[in-house]
């Protein structure tokens, strides 16, 4: 006897060699954002291409950002600079957080600008500058008014006292002075205690004898709604992959996230989907199940408001998001094995397609935005899209 309703049975499987998720970069956004911002600034633009570029990929990134407005670049640690550099970028590349045993010598060697917040880092890169017989560029750091990284106000004097003595021997030349804002994460703008400690922060500075020629403080959000921050330069990371913190500014998405059916099976009602069963279906339905899940970016925290774009229209995701998969609820509607639906991105041109964008996913997953972005797992495949880049190993000439 045959089951006429086989519920526990895969009805269809796909063959072996369909592609898993794909990521797609979308560099021809990431040329439009930076050129938006380029625009707005009465200075320099650095692109901060930390965490791997946002997920979108730190050289292909710093590459486009280069071509369309940005001079400078900016990471988090050494070994992301040495990257930009591996790739043949020439740039001027500042990080911003190392531990204080960092290889800062190959910093120097390799011409990499190091932002320095006590007087530990500023003892270790005057090793490290003295072993290279080169002056190691820094940029003082300033707290305005986050606790985290940065110069306490009480230290600032005597960094900066410091930072000057050793300017004079020649150890170090002071480029910068940076500072950052508490508000950068969020929409709420203006942040004039921030502004007012990174202003006197400059003249403690100034009358220890400096004179950076760079002075930042705004990333995103504050350089698109508060020019007072923008000083010598602003450093932008969200905005380049069209992530808006301060939700003004129309950007352009540079992520799009799709994976293909690869199982469908029909479903009695009160059939319980996924782990613990969080799911159970209300009536007949068709599953369509794709290879995608927490591991590979999918906040599982947004399990039971996720959608995707698939076969035509938004659908639910239904039950938990697995480790390596999710289950999305069809109803009535047909579904092929190998039609791609897209987790989330922009739509293609021309397209009628309204998939999620990373910001719903934020929103469903109790997150921002960037959680989302820099989530993608290892396994995703990327694809870059648009704005073929040429490889120009971006020269730099004289003292920048
Ligand atoms: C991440 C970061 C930035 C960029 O911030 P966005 O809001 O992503 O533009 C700038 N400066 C510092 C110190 C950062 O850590």
């Amino acid at each position: 006897m045959i089951d006429p309703l086989p519920s526990a049975s895969l009805l269809t499987m796909a063959p072996l060699h369909l592609p898993g998720a794909l990521a797609t970069v979308h560099l021809d956004a990431v040329a439009d954002n930076t050129r938006l911002f380029a625009e707005r600034i009465p200075g320099r633009l650095m692109a901060v291409v930390k965490a791997d570029g946002f997920g979108h990929g730190a050289v292909d990134v710093a590459r486009t950002a280069l071509l369309h407005g940005a001079s400078w670049l900016g990471v988090t640690s050494l070994p992301e600079a040495f990257e930009l550099r591996d790739a043949g970028l020439a740039a001027p590349v500042l990080s911003w957080l190392n531990p204080v045993d960092a290889d800062f010598a190959t910093a120097v060697r390799r011409n990499v600008d190091i932002a320095v917040a006590d007087r530990a880092h500023l003892a270790a890169v005057v090793a490290a500058a003295r072993q290279s017989g080169r002056r190691a560029r820094v940029h003082l750091h300033l707290d305005t008014g986050m606790a985290r990284d940065g110069a306490a106000p009480g230290d600032w004097a005597s960094l900066c006292a410091s930072a000057r003595v050793h300017e004079l021997r020649g150890d170090v030349r002071v480029v910068g002075v940076m500072g950052h804002l508490a508000r950068a994460e969020s929409a709420e703008r203006r942040d004039d205690e921030g502004l007012s400690r990174f202003r006197t922060g400059l003249a403690v500075a100034r009358r220890a004898g400096l004179r950076p020629e760079l002075r930042h403080l705004a990333a995103t959000s504050a350089t698109l709604t508060d020019p007072r921050s923008h000083h010598d330069m602003v450093r932008v990371g969200a905005g380049l992959v069209g992530i808006d913190p301060s939700d003004t500014t129309t950007l352009a998405p540079a992520l799009s996230l799709s994976a293909p059916v690869i199982g469908v099976r029909r479903v009695p009602a009160g059939t319980g989907v996924g782990y613990h069963h969080v799911h159970r279906t209300t009536r007949d339905t068709t599953l369509a199940l794709i290879p995608v899940g927490y591991a590979d970016g999918l906040p599982r925290s947004a399990a039971g408001q996720a959608e995707v774009w698939l076969a035509g229209r938004r659908r639910r995701l239904v039950g938990a998001i697995s480790m390596d998969q999710s289950v999305v609820d069809m109803g009535d509607d047909p579904v092929r094995i190998g039609e791609e639906a897209t987790v989330f991105g922009p739509a293609a041109p021309g397209s009628e397609a309204l998939p999620p964008t990373i910001e719903e996913w934020a929103t469903w997953a109790g997150t921002i935005p960037h959680e989302v972005v820099t989530g993608l797992g290892r396994r995703v495949d990327r694809l870059y899209r648009g704005n073929a880049v040429a490889v120009r190993p971006c020269a730099v000439g004289g003292d920048r």
